[in-house]
């Protein structure tokens, strides 16, 4: 399923009110995509200090290299930020 499109625009609300030191830092595409995830209640899974990524099922081979593992209650959720597709 795709993410709300509601989730997308707070995310990038947020991005967009960040100073431009941090927006440097902050890739426009998976960092509000990342907080829209987690205003939708999805959280990030961490392993060794990292996030947990894969290739995504959905975009093209070799194109979405940054779908990234989520718990939601006790589920695991995969988010790519290209396709904006949320996977189980
Ligand atoms: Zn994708």
């Amino acid at each position: 399923m795709r993410i709300q499109q509601g989730l997308l625009e707070q995310g990038q609300k947020l991005y967009e009110q960040m100073s431009t030191e941090d927006k440097v830092l902050s890739d426009p595409v998976i960092w509000p995509f990342g907080m829209a995830m987690r205003i939708g209640g999805y959280t990030p899974a961490i392993e060794n200090e990292c996030l947990i990524l894969r290739s995504c099922p959905i975009c093209p081979v070799g194109k979405g290299n940054y779908s990234t593992k989520y718990q939601k209650e006790t589920a695991v959720y995969w988010g790519c930020p290209h396709c904006q597709n949320i996977t189980e």
